[in-house]
């Protein structure tokens, strides 16, 4: 294949992210992350307590981001942080932490909407649970998603019930399955998130995970290696019996990542490879690699075995 006959209009090896926004927006377009104080069932009771096993959410919430403010008053501290970087730029309100679309309809209208409201804001990301997204909240982000960019991130971490099972996930893969079909055909834009290395999930099924997920209406797949935090019940779990985890080797993860990038749908964009707790959050694996250091790596490593995304897809 010549580089120019990528089916996704650019250079890179893979369907990025990136890319799309450039092509979308004219201006630069940067998320401002959101803490509105949501919670999720599998912390409130209604399905369980103690949340996901390896869930920390104190490990990636930016500082200005808390629910004891507002959601004006982080998106205003959001904006201020990244203005003194960059100038002239749009904004994205994510709302990030535990599961945003867990609430009472009127609740979730009135916070999205106070979002909206900034001047600079031109739509919303919205990080989730497939089992928490009512027809009503469709609906409504239809609607939305006729003004606005609007995106939900659905988290989807394995496509094996055992797994999700043994991370106290509360939910199957059919239901996520259904979701995204559920949220289809609405403008809504389609994301999902994979954990790579959760117990009971082989090599083989998680190579298989992503495959499958691109399958499904979604325009972006986010994938991030198992990463144990301090903090969490995983913690007590890898400290109890540490050869029950399958945690990658840095080279070995990013071969795998090529193996999965050569398999999936070209027509998904990938969004994320890996994730970065802050290194006091951090037991386990300890790579010290950052995103844009894994990516430069990532298209070296494409380029050496002359491969590219979906040149392995099967239909
Ligand atoms: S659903 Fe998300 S926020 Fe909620 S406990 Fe699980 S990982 Fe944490």
């Amino acid at each position: 294949m010549t580089k120019t006959a990528y089916p996704w209009g650019h250079e890179g090896r893979y369907n990025d992210f990136p890319s799309y926004f450039k092509s979308r927006f004219s201006e630069r377009i940067q998320k401002v992350s959101i803490d509105a104080g949501f919670t999720c069932p599998n912390r409130d009771g209604s399905k369980g307590v103690g949340g996901c096993t390896y869930c920390n959410n104190n490990s990636f919430n930016p500082e200005y981001c808390s629910p004891r403010k507002s959601v004006t008053e982080q998106v205003e501290e959001g904006i201020a942080f990244f203005n003194s970087k960059y100038k002239a730029q749009k904004y994205l309100a994510y709302f990030q932490a535990y599961s945003n679309t867990y609430g009472h309809i009127d609740q979730i209208k009135s916070l999205y909407q106070e979002a909206l409201s900034h001047e600079k804001v031109i739509g919303l990301v919205i990080g989730t649970r497939p089992d928490c997204v009512s027809d009503e909240v469709l609906d409504y982000l239809e609607e939305l998603a006729k003004n606005y960019y609007i995106g939900i991130e659905y988290g989807v971490e394995s496509a094996n019930d055992e797994a999700l099972l043994a991370i106290n996930r509360g939910h199957t893969y059919r239901e996520a399955e259904q979701c995204i079909l559920r949220t289809a055909n609405r403008g809504i834009h389609i994301g999902a998130h994979l954990v790579n290395g959760l117990p009971y999930d082989s090599k083989e099924e998680m190579l298989e995970h992503a495959i499958r997920l691109s399958k499904l209406p979604i325009e972006s797949l986010k994938l991030h290696q198992l990463q144990i935090l301090n903090h969490t019940q995983m913690a007590k779990e890898y400290e109890k019996d540490p050869e029950r985890f399958y945690l990658f080797e840095f080279e070995e993860y990013l071969d795998f990542i090529v193996d999965v990038i050569e398999r999936v749908s070209p027509d998904v964009m990938l969004e994320r490879f890996i994730n970065q707790a802050p290194p006091g959050w951090l037991i386990a694996p300890k790579w010290g690699i950052k995103n844009y250091q894994f990516v430069n790596k990532l298209n070296n490593l494409l380029k050496e075995r002359n491969t590219w995304q979906g040149r392995l897809f099967e239909e």
